[in-house]
């Protein structure tokens, strides 16, 4: 049968519920995770299948469903996130992958943490943010990319970290709690160390959401063989997103209205030609606001921004530097934390 019940993430076997051991074999009636999930309600859809709401012994998780086809995009999520230790505050926590044997078929089932705020995107049109928390917001979303762009080295190895996002955007990002703590998701197309050692398939460039892509992506002139020159992509993604959050953060009680980034610039749908157009040849950039002058933060986080877009990838700031930056703005301090 396709549907045996041998743990798709044989590490989460040797903790299961149902008492079951590592290297016991494959028993068609061990119970793995997926049994003891109930679906509640769907959260997003997408192209690979669909988030959902479940229930596990009462407590919430979010599964992300790949349906037939999918196989490729959950076992690039996966192998990210068992990569190394991938645990970080900023990083979605990643519970196990499993797969659900239904009459029908098979699917893969990657069960996360379950993160009741919902995505940044959706958090920051529906609420405008005080300054304090636009600054906690851009603290969660710089600490995760410094250590995603970092790996750490043990004298066996690498322990964890080198991985470019690759589809960083606000709905990406999961809002944790009231006060802006953030974590950093959806995985799928994040390219790591091993992708770039010789004999890997090379990297796919054209990849991501098109409204966010760097402009060496758009226009191919990206050195593929490096890992770094992703993660320096992804500081333009950042740059992108730190605008949206700046728009939504209050000065004298007042936020600008929710935009996608270029909402001016570009149709609902562009193509990539659109975007090559303003982003590279006419170097369009968001529009900048007065007001953030008036605030030490976000004053800063603009001209930060700024350096994220330039057209050079030489001319960013790497997410260390921003951190760093952020953390000489002392709100918690000043506002009694
Ligand atoms: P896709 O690859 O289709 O973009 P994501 O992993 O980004 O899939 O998830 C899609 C959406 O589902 C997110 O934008 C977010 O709104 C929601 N979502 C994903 N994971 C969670 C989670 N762990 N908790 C709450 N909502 C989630
Ligand atoms: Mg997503
Ligand atoms: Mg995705």
């Amino acid at each position: 049968s396709q549907c045996e019940k041998d743990s798709f993430d044989s590490r989460y076997v040797g903790m299961s519920s149902s008492g079951v051991t590592q290297g016991r074999g494959r028993n068609l009636e061990e119970r793995t995770i997926a049994d003891d999930i109930c679906k509640e309600s769907m959260i997003a859809r997408g192209g690979y299948g669909e988030v959902w709401k479940c229930s596990r012994h009462g407590d919430p998780v979010a599964v992300k469903i790949f349906v037939k086809d999918s196989e490729e995009s959950c076992e690039r999520e996966r192998k990210i996130y068992t990569s190394g230790l991938l645990r970080h505050p900023n990083i979605v926590e990643y519970i196990a992958t499993d797969k659900k044997c239904l009459h029908f078929g098979i699917e893969l089932w990657l069960i996360m943490k379950y993160y009741r705020y919902g995505s940044l995107d959706r958090h920051i049109i529906n609420n405008s943010i005080t300054p304090v928390k636009a600054h906690r917001i851009l603290y969660s979303i710089t600490s995760a990319l410094h250590f995603l762009h970092n790996p750490v080295n043990t004298s066996y190895g690498v322990a964890y970290g080198g991985i470019a996002h690759r589809d960083l955007k606000t709905p990406n990002i999961l809002v944790e709690d009231e006060r802006g703590n953030c974590v950093v998701t959806d995985f799928g197309l994040s390219v790591l160390a091993d992708d770039f050692k010789p004999g890997a398939p090379p990297v796919k460039v054209m990849v991501g959401t098109k409204r966010y892509m760097a402009p060496e992506v758009l226009n191919g002139t990206i050195n593929t063989n490096e890992l770094d020159a992703f993660c320096v992509a992804d500081m333009y993604a950042f740059g992108l997103v730190m605008w949206e959050i700046l728009r939504r953060a209050e000065t004298n009680g007042k936020a600008s209205e929710h935009q996608i980034p270029y909402q001016n610039s570009l149709c609902e749908h562009p193509t990539i030609d659109d975007i090559r157009r303003v982003v590279v040849e006419q170097c369009v950039r968001p529009e900048l606001e007065e007001r953030w002058k008036d605030d030490e933060c976000l004053s800063v986080v603009s001209n930060l921004m700024k350096e994220c877009w330039t057209p050079s990838p030489d001319g960013r700031p790497t997410a260390t530097r921003i951190k760093k930056k952020l953390e000489t703005i002392c709100y918690e301090m000043k506002n009694g934390f």
